[in-house]
């Protein structure tokens, strides 16, 4: 190891100086400068390790760098999303909003960067294109699209899960004449000012620039290109209030404990406890869906009956209710029916949330084509194409999504002996809890693919930590790989499966499997859907075990 010290306080001391940055093999190298990659880069630099990281954006933050497309927006608490493990960063920052913009959150991000010194321990706009794993000296070779090649011990992949964007695969993307952008890869400075905008796709992201768009009012005309319509449900976002910021000043412990201690990484909601459904009468139960489509973001999810999971008629019975108050707030009845998605349940694609998206089909200067209807052929140098005419477009802005999870991991040329990561993954993913895959020694992954699914950086956190002390026991006990087992890694793939049999979420439909990418070999669930809280306590046993499954050698 490059340093042996257990600093914990900030702007350490300890910290890898610029002379370990140059020196020939480091510890360990962060792959990716988003909310994860940081949080590990920071504890391995606490750990006294010789590590760096990289990543392909300008600066920290991840899918907050990219993502700037207007309302794009947390849609976990802003609280609960942020880091925890200073009590003096959590105390000096503020959050202006329940769920707060991107500005915000690129602004926090760099914040906790500055605030422990990590910047310098960072490589921005740089790509990695390749790793080799060099079998001889156990260590991974990683090159750039800079030129440059990084030596180190162990490589963590903090890639993110939606960072390799989508594109309609219909011909003629290239002879569009006027702007493009994807809500995924969107620059600074785009002006929509009395243009003619085309948005196709209508995920989060999507209804999250729609409504922005409709909002500001100040396009000439948009027209929405929806394929399947989405339950969305509100999100209602406000400013937190001078008492809700002064109570959640001294709530540090409060919060991290509760929502590091929950199914997915959300607060508890203060309600009564829930009989099983059918105990309850309809009008109960519409009651109750009431109740919860008050509350603010995942409420709908995590304080709704829990069969709505497994139960298609509940199930059915909520996306009634969801349907109903869709067409009280769409003006035009045919519009509202377009809206209003007959093709999957609730949270057999991950359902959007959304301020005004609806009331937003009420102007006058926005339309709706249903692609399912009349389906896009063509993109052409006016505008786009579908079976029925040709629309002429100032600016199209593809909300199409992501090639999720695996894509950014295929993206580069991860290779160990004569197998890629993308070779081996191909007919399936295999991991040992997200952490590793069989035959990449010290490849680890910083919530890699079969990690429990909620918010974000407290389903990570766990696994973060147990990277964490992988590898500080491999260095301090000096061995020179660390490997998953197949038994572990099989086992434990096995449980992703056997976890999510059943439920509604079995039959995804959207990145959360690899559904959306056209052609996909495996479609599967890949997010672990026991749940948070039994996750950690997987990895806890694990720990009693001597990290069973994890091999040192
Ligand atoms: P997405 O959920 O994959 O949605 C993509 C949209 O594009 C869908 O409506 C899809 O239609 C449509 N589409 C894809 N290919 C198309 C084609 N060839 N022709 C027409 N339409 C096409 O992607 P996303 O909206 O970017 O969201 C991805 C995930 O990012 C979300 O589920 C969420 O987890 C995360 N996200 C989070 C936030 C937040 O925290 N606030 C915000 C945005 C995104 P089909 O459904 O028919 O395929």
């Amino acid at each position: 190891m490059g340093h042996s010290t257990n600093a914990t306080v900030l702007n350490s001391p300890h910290a890898a100086t610029s002379a370990d940055i140059d020196s020939d093999v480091l510890d360990a190298l962060v792959i990716g400068a988003g909310v994860n990659g940081v949080y590990q880069l920071y504890k391995l630099r606490e750990e006294g390790l010789n590590v760096r990281s990289v990543d392909a954006g300008a600066g920290p933050g991840g899918t907050w760098h990219f993502n700037r497309y207007p309302g794009s927006r947390f849609d976990s608490d802003s609280y609960i999303y942020g880091y925890f493990f200073s009590k003096e960063i959590y105390e000096g920052w503020e959050w202006s909003e329940h769920y707060a913009g991107y500005e915000e959150i690129e602004r926090y991000v760099n914040y906790v960067v500055d605030k422990t010194d990590l910047r310098q321990l960072m490589t921005f706009n740089t790509r990695v294109e390749s790793a080799t794993f060099d079998q001889e000296n156990n260590r991974w070779e990683v090159v750039t699209n800079t030129g440059e090649t990084i030596r180190a011990r162990f490589v963590v992949a903090t890639l993110g899960l939606l960072s390799v964007p989508l594109y309609p695969p219909v011909p003629g993307r290239e002879k569009f004449a006027g702007e493009a952008y994807h809500t995924g890869e969107w620059p600074d400075g785009v002006d929509l000012k009395n243009k003619r905008v085309a948005v196709v796709g209508v995920g989060a992201s999507g209804v999250q620039v729609v409504t922005a768009i409709g909002k500001a009012d100040e396009v000439a005309e948009m027209t929405v290109f929806q394929r399947t319509a989405n339950w969305c449900s509100p999100l209602r976002n406000r400013p937190i209030t001078p008492e809700e910021q002064a109570k959640l000043k001294t709530s540090m412990k409060e919060l991290h404990h509760s929502s590091s201690n929950s199914f997915a990484g959300f607060l508890s909601y203060d309600l009564e406890a829930l009989p099983p459904w059918q105990e309850h009468t309809p009008e109960q139960r519409r009651a109750h869906f009431e109740k919860i489509w008050a509350l603010q973001g995942f409420a709908k999810f995590y304080a709704n009956y829990s069969e709505f999971r497994t139960s298609p008629e509940l199930n059915d019975e909520f996306c009634g209710f969801i349907a109903d108050t869709i067409r009280e707030r769409v003006k035009d009845p045919e519009t509202a029916e377009t809206l209003i998605p007959k093709d999957h349940r609730f949270g057999e694609k991950r359902p959007p949330f959304e301020d005004g998206y609806y009331e937003v089909f009420n102007k006058d200067n926005v339309a709706l084509v249903d692609l399912l209807k009349t389906p896009m052929v063509e993109i052409t140098e006016r505008g786009i194409k579908t079976t029925e005419q040709e629309f002429e477009f100032d600016v199209i802005i593809f909300a199409t999504g992501f090639d999720a999870i695996t894509g950014p991991y295929n993206q580069i040329d991860i290779r160990a002996g004569d197998t890629t990561l993308k070779e081996a993954w191909e007919h399936g993913l295999l991991t040992n809890h997200g952490i590793q895959t069989p035959g990449f020694p010290n490849l680890l992954f910083g919530y890699g693919p079969h990690s429990p699914g909620g918010n974000v950086p407290r389903c990570a956190e766990p696994q973060i930590h147990f990277v964490t002390e992988l590898l500080v026991k491999a260095l301090r006990e000096d061995h020179a790989r660390l490997e998953t087992t197949s038994e572990a890694a099989e086992a434990w793939t096995q449980e992703v499966a056997d976890r999510i049999a059943g439920t509604v979420f079995e039959n995804a439909k959207d990145w959360r499997s690899g559904a959306n990418v056209p052609g996909a070999k495996t479609v599967a669930y890949r997010f672990f859907a026991g749940g948070l809280d039994t996750y950690i306590a997987k990895l806890n046993k694990i720990r009693e075990a001597d990290y069973e499954g994890f091999e040192f050698s």
